[in-house]
């Protein structure tokens, strides 16, 4: 391959469009050319998950805006792993993108289930790449890295520009013996690291925590005497993804004289996943929950999903009760092997005490160390990157803001020369010149609320909240011709509280006459006009609810004309 000069004018630029200002979301793009004629690479794609506070968003997508009208110039996407926060965009957002993608084999796996679900696998085009390997969008030659992370194939990329060459890091940590799998390529890096590494994108998730995340071997090293010794049903809970740790579970169970039996659609998917790249061999085969009914409990282990309480989960519906065919109870473990995802505190503490309450014995990180390890780099295994690649520019992503800063004050004190953390639509210059933020562009998030994908900021997330918080009144009434009250008001409360001193009934005859009177107080013309009408019923209401229960509902006045 010739690599193509720079040309006066050229600039090669960072914009992170999602995980630079939070764990998760990652849709990172590099620009390189003249400001007005950019080309452009995205490297993931990747979603986060809404909470308590986005009540019925379940998936949140970082906002294309920006790039989407530039979807001409983009040469590719490219995607380092297949974790939810790296590919899960992928199948909503394509289509305003329209890019070739690009993956190793256990990647495209999954990512063409993600396709054919949303019935694109025949417009979206994918290329596999092996491990290690090279190819070349344009101006950016890329070169795939083989590092350790917590799922199969985890990639960084060496991407070469004319005018240097950027290390993103994507997910990793440096396990010793990820138990699938090959090590990271160490040698790799430093080779990079040699010829030269303008800047290196990385991973921040665990700059806080001193040390090293630990190997996948001492799980399996804690994880095997410890299942050999349970008596009863098992239930043992992981990230589908961690394809090492299913192995370590089922060869700890097999080992144990107990068939394996998963538990959950994505425990399933992510075994195929794991199969078609020869993973999980010489294990199983595994039974589904309707055949090892016929198989006695303390002779089987149920591989699930759900460690993170996600409610329709296979482990929650265990817990409630109401998984049709596995059930568990006094005499039995669930063994959580996963660490709790900040923002999950709550569903995961419900759901741990409800199988507590079953009489199901609880195994968590918290009680047992060494059932699980993180898949992050720590403060050591960063710091020994950053000397393996000896980066000039240090640009942390995949954090929040203060995982961000805290990563630029560990890479001056590695004497990195310039360190920068850019926000969601920064746009970094990286070369020529010193780095620095030339440009901010639009970046936010999209809510995919019941299916629909609306703006973070839309009406309807923001009046159900509301309505949840301080509840509804739905008021409605009729006029006749001649604009007199028909009938109503007639008032309906909703979600709002009351007692025997002051019913609801009673209540909502004050807001009714509140209404009636509002109405009365219009002019003639104004009753002519049912937005008006409405607005002033909407008005009174609001006050009245507030003088009875300090709360301003959600008003929702509807006017008949007879
Ligand atoms: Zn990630
Ligand atoms: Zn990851």
């Amino acid at each position: 391959m010739t690599s193509p000069q720079s040309a006066p004018g050229d600039e090669l630029v960072f914009l992170p469009l999602g995980g630079s200002n939070e764990i998760g979301m990652n849709f990172n793009l590099y620009g390189y050319g003249p400001a007005h004629s950019r080309k452009w690479i995205v490297v993931d794609l990747g979603v986060t998950f809404g909470d308590q506070t986005t009540p019925g968003v379940e998936i949140i997508l970082p906002d294309p805006e920006f790039i989407a009208d530039y979807a001409k110039d983009i040469l590719g996407i490219v995607l380092t792993h297949a974790h939810e926060d790296h590919i899960g965009a992928v199948a909503w957002l394509w289509p305003q993108l329209r890019a070739p993608l690009y993956a190793t084999p256990f990647t495209a796996f999954l990512l063409r289930e993600k396709l054919r679900e949303a019935d694109l696998l025949d417009e979206a085009p994918i290329t596999e790449i092996p491990l290690s390997g090279s190819f070349r969008l344009g101006p950016f030659e890329l070169n795939l890295l083989t590092l350790t992370h917590s799922i199969p194939e985890p990639n960084g990329v060496a991407i070469r520009t004319p005018l240097g060459t950027v290390l993103h890091t994507g997910d990793w940590k440096i396990d010793p013996d990820p138990l699938t799998g090959p090590v990271t390529d160490v040698d790799a890096i430093r080779r990079l690291g040699d010829e030269g590494v303008l800047a290196m994108v990385c991973d921040s998730t665990n700059v806080f925590v001193d040390g090293e995340a630990g190997s996948e071997a001492h799980v399996r090293e804690t994880l095997t005497p410890l299942i050999a010794g349970l008596q009863g049903g098992v239930a043992a809970a992981c990230f589908a993804s961690n394809v090492a740790r299913m192995d370590t579970i089922i060869r700890a169970a097999e080992a144990a004289g107990r068939r394996v039996c998963l538990v959950g659609r994505s425990m399933i998917r992510m075994s195929q996943a794991a199969r078609s790249v020869g993973l999980l061999e010489g294990v199983g085969p595994f039974l589904d929950d309707v055949r090892a009914k016929d198989v006695p409990k303390e002779r089987l282990l149920y591989l699930c999903t759900g460690s993170q309480g996600e409610p329709r989960a296979a482990l929650a519906r265990i817990a409630d009760g109401s998984h049709p065919h596995v059930k568990l109870g006094k005499g039995d473990a669930a063994i959580f092997s996963s660490r709790v995802i900040p923002g999950n505190e709550i569903p995961i503490r419900n759901l741990q005490n409800k199988l507590a309450d079953l009489g199901v014995r609880l195994y968590t990180e918290r009680d047992h160390p060494g059932i699980h390890v993180s898949g992050h780099p720590c403060r050591d295994e960063l710091k020994r990157m950053y000397q393996w690649a000896r980066p000039e520019i240090a640009v942390p992503t995949h954090g929040e803001r203060r995982h961000l800063l805290e990563h630029v004050a560990l890479a001056r004190d590695l004497q990195v020369s310039q360190a920068i953390a850019p926000r969601n639509g920064d746009m970094v210059r990286l070369a020529p010149g010193q780095a620095e933020i030339i440009d901010e562009v639009p970046a936010g998030r999209l809510f995919v609320d019941a299916g629909f994908v609306t703006p973070e900021h839309g009406e309807a997330l923001r009046e159900r909240r509301h309505a949840a918080f301080n509840g509804m009144l739905a008021v409605s009434l009729a006029l006749d011709g001649r604009n007199r009250l028909a009938s109503g008001p007639q008032v309906r409360a909703i979600g709002l509280p009351a007692d025997e001193d002051y019913t609801l009934e009673e209540a909502t005859d004050d807001l009714a006459e509140a209404a009636k009177d509002a109405v009365l107080k219009l002019s003639g013309d104004d009753r002519d006009d049912d937005a008006a009408v409405e607005a002033a019923i909407s008005r009174a209401l609001k006050k009245a609810a507030f003088r009875i229960w300090k709360r301003r509902p959600v008003v929702e006045a509807t006017v008949l004309r007879v």
